[in-house]
């Protein structure tokens, strides 16, 4: 199988794999993880839903450096994986350290997955992964032949973002984690950010900006989606924007697309100059590693949101509003950078958005006049400006957005990203305000790493 092959998981199920492959014996252990996928072209990602871990005393044997267990034990997970269509995944430990696949792994992997692959009776990947002391992860997928592709990227996802590559050597330095990974803003951090792919929806006056930074930071590659195509009253505010491009009417995201080609940094770019509530433009970002929503409407952001849960994206919402009084004097210049785990709080738990408002939003969607209508721009409450000047407002809350998403990856901060859930700063009076994470979503928490279905997201809107 020549596509890529990554696997996502969130912190609390790294944290359930720990506690049980781990449990203090210096002894193997083992789990099984029925995991849902985004199947793409060129890249599969697995996403773990449920674990299954193998009770120590089924165990016909538990040594520092073997484990055995009786394969009939599978069987109700098997029945499962096949009438659903999940991927298995059987993850084990090594507890005396050993970095990677054993003799012994290669003979277990090989017995155990063609059997795997008869019973589940799909053309879906299944794979084999290992976890260390230090909660590093790596794996491969095995193939009904028995055959091993390394999985290129392991990603888990919580207030830290850990990723672990496969062409990175393990040990890697970032993956031990001991006090501060990698040094941030050096030119390993580059390198790193070339692995990494991001979805940014919207490419107008924050995400153009958002835009500019990645693609300057190293991005392997960047999926940019957004409907609308320049004006010239988009000129103060969105980066490489030309008089001439909004004479031509040039899409915005093939704006950026030229940019980025300009750069020659090596970023990879794909363009989709439409609605996100698109079937492709969906699939394109839930292929992606990480999310940047960039949008102004209630239906995108529960777009985002659910592509988020279902495929374990981490997931950064930008939003920028400046309050008028009646006579047009400026009250308040207020930033909001959102960052959302999968199975954690929610924008909807936040009430960043309301479901009245989504369905609005729809409706709106594909009512022509009355898109137009709400596609004006609507910067400043209580003034009709069309062209507001707030390039400077943008650029700071673009710049707090990946900076975000940095003090995720690095740990940058000198407090956990726990305490950094919602930031707002307000300019006019500035004060930047820290919420932390709070409870756990009801509405998306449900449907972590289910992936791929039909329709899409359980939106009937994108079926196929
Ligand atoms: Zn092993």
């Amino acid at each position: 199988m020549s596509a890529l092959v990554a696997l996502s998981l969130t912190e609390q199920q790294h944290g359930t794999l720990h506690g049980h492959l781990f449990p203090g014996d210096g002894k193997e252990a083992a789990a099984i993880a029925l995991c849902g996928r985004r199947d793409g072209l060129e890249r599969h990602r697995l996403l773990v839903r449920e674990i299954h871990p193998i009770p120590y005393d089924v165990c016909s044997l538990r040594a520092p450096d073997a484990i055995r267990w009786p394969v009939e034990w599978l069987d109700p997970l098997l029945d499962r994986a096949a009438a659903e269509g999940l991927s298995v995944v059987k993850f084990h430990s090594h507890p005396a350290d050993y970095r990677r696949f054993s003799a012994v792994d290669d003979q277990s992997d090989t017995a155990l997955f063609p059997g795997i692959h008869g019973w589940v009776d799909r053309p879906i990947i299944h794979a084999s992964v290992v976890m260390l002391q230090d909660g590093t992860l790596f794996g491969r997928s095995v193939d009904a032949d028995g055959g091993f592709a390394p999985l290129h990227m392991i990603t888990c996802v919580g207030d830290d973002i850990r990723t672990w590559h496969a062409r990175d050597p393990v040990p890697s330095a970032r993956a031990l984690r001991v006090g501060r990974p990698t040094p941030a803003f050096g030119h390993r951090m580059t390198a790193e950010c070339g692995q990494l792919s991001a979805a940014v929806v919207g490419a107008s006056g924050t995400g153009s900006i958002i835009i500019e930074q990645l693609a300057r930071l190293g991005f392997g590659r960047l999926v940019l989606a957004d409907p609308e195509r320049a004006e010239h009253k988009n000129m103060n505010r969105i980066v490489n924007a030309t008089w001439q491009d909004a004479e031509d009417g040039v899409p915005k995201v093939e704006i950026a697309r030229r940019a980025i080609e300009a750069m020659q940094l090596g970023t990879k770019v794909e363009i989709y100059a439409g609605n996100l509530v698109r079937r492709d433009i969906v699939e394109a970002v839930a292929g992606c590693d990480i999310i940047f929503g960039c949008v102004d409407s209630a239906e995108g952001r529960d777009v985002l949101s659910r592509i988020s849960s279902y495929y374990l994206l981490p997931y950064i919402d930008v939003g920028v509003r400046i309050g008028a009084l009646m006579d047009g004097t400026i009250d308040r210049i207020d930033g909001v950078v959102h960052y959302i785990k999968p199975g954690g709080s929610s924008l909807y738990s936040r009430q960043a958005y309301r479901q009245s408002q989504v369905a609005a939003d729809a409706l709106r969607r594909s009512n022509p006049l009355l898109y137009a209508e709400r596609q004006r721009e609507k910067y400043i409450d209580g003034v009709e400006e069309e062209a507001p000047a707030v390039i400077s407002v943008n650029m700071t809350v673009a710049a707090m957005a990946v900076n975000e998403m940095l003090a995720r990856l690095y740990l940058t901060r000198n407090q956990p990203n726990r305490s950094f859930a919602t930031l707002r700063i307000n300019l006019a009076e500035m004060e930047i305000e820290a919420v932390p994470e709070g409870d756990p979503c009801p509405l998306f928490g449900p449907v972590v790493g289910v992936g791929d279905i039909e329709p899409p997201l359980n939106l009937p809107e994108l079926s196929g």
